[in-house]
């Protein structure tokens, strides 16, 4: 990736295990900040689920367009999880850090070890913050009353969780979800968007 000039912004980089909350706090964060925020949305060959939206959720695309994509060098990282393939693209990446913004992105962490390197060399800032769990327990109990997957689907997703958690330690920051609220307070102090709760005296 060539180096970006005169780069303002920061890319904030969300990751950990299916179920943990990841979509919600991002959600909530944009809500929060939509002058600051911007998100990326990803292309992918899964299915749409239902309330997704295409363009605003995902870009719902075929394998063969997915190929495509990639040989075009669109993607700035792209993986394969769970037999489906996503991938961040470049262009709205790149527009965004230059006019300042802080360029928020829901990946895995395979998509996250490559951003480390094409990040870096590009000379663009970046946060990595990893989402974990209370406990594996509970993290179960979430994506039982999730029911999005099938029980092929949630079995190797929580198959991938022990990865997933191993992983952790290459990140900035790793917040423990059991409050949102709290978390998303988390989020904002580390991304500079409030200023931290003064104790009180
Ligand atoms: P889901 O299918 O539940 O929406 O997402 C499954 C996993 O794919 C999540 O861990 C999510 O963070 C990750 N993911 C979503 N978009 C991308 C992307 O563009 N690149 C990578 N590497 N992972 C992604």
């Amino acid at each position: 990736m060539e180096r970006t000039d005169r780069v303002r912004g920061r890319v904030i980089v969300i990751s950990g295990p299916s179920g943990v909350g990841k979509t919600s706090l991002c959600h909530q964060l944009l809500k929060r900040h939509p002058e600051r925020l911007c998100f990326s949305i990803s292309a992918t060959t899964r299915p749409r689920r239902e309330g997704e939206r295409e363009g605003m959720d995902y870009f719902f695309v075929s394998r063969e367009d997915f190929d495509r994509q990639i040989e075009r060098g669109d993607f700035i990282e792209f993986a394969e999880s769970y037999d489906h393939c996503y991938g961040s693209y470049r262009r709205p990446l790149e527009e965004a850090v230059r006019h300042g913004q802080l360029y928020l992105m829901d990946i895995d962490v395979q998509g996250a070890a490559q951003l480390q390197d094409r990040l870096a060399e590009a000379g663009i800032p970046a946060t990595y913050v990893f989402i974990a769990p209370p406990s594996l327990d509970e993290l179960l109990a979430r994506l039982q009353r999730r029911r999005t997957e099938d029980s092929d689907a949630l079995e190797s997703r929580l198959a991938k969780v022990q990865f997933e958690m191993e992983q952790s330690e290459l990140y900035d920051e790793i917040i423990v979800n059991e409050d949102l609220e709290r978390s998303l307070a988390r989020l904002e102090v580390l991304l500079g968007l409030s200023a931290p709760a003064t104790a009180e005296e």
